[in-house]
């Protein structure tokens, strides 16, 4: 490169807005789809634990126990992995970084103790499997009769 054609790119940029930002306290936008941050929908969590599981960096520590969900942002790589793998689909990828600090720390969710009409639901729910199973082994146990009493005419 010419030092003409140099010199002429060094006096624009002294007067061009920089291509960088003060991050964080000037921010960019935000395009959709961007890895930002991981949110948890806390009340859809079964707390079984397999985005702890597959999470690559050990980002996240479930205690289903406590009821808590944990999520060290400093350590997260923003793979999408627990994201993919959450069967009850309660992980999402939000916009928005985790703002810097001079110390790693971590996120806690607690699921919420049931309410009544969810403790009635799932009553409703257990009663019907109960009624399922029961009625399965009834058909069962009277298909093995009919086959007894077949053999035996
Ligand atoms: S995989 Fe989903 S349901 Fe299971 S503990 Fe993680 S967030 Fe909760
Ligand atoms: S996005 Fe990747 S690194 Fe971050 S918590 Fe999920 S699995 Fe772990």
């Amino acid at each position: 490169m010419g030092s003409f054609k140099l010199g002429r790119m060094t006096l624009r940029s002294l007067f061009k807005k920089p291509e960088t930002v003060l991050y964080p306290v000037e921010k960019r936008y935000e395009p959709e789809g961007l890895k930002g941050h991981i949110a948890v929908d806390i009340k859809k969590c079964t707390m079984c634990g397999v985005c702890q599981k597959r999470c690559p960096t050990g980002a996240i520590t479930v205690d289903k126990e406590a009821g808590t969900w944990t999520i060290n942002r400093f350590d997260c790589i923003q793979c999408r992995t627990c994201v993919r793998d959450c069967a009850f689909d309660c992980l999402t990828m939000e916009p928005g970084y985790q703002k810097p600090a001079t110390e790693k720390f971590s996120a806690t969710e607690t699921k919420p103790e049931p309410t009544d009409e969810e403790l009635a639901e799932k009553a409703r729910k257990e009663a019907e499997k109960a009624a399922r199973v029961k009625a399965a082994l009834e058909a069962k146990a009277a298909r093995e009769k009919a086959a007894k009493e077949a053999e035996g005419q």
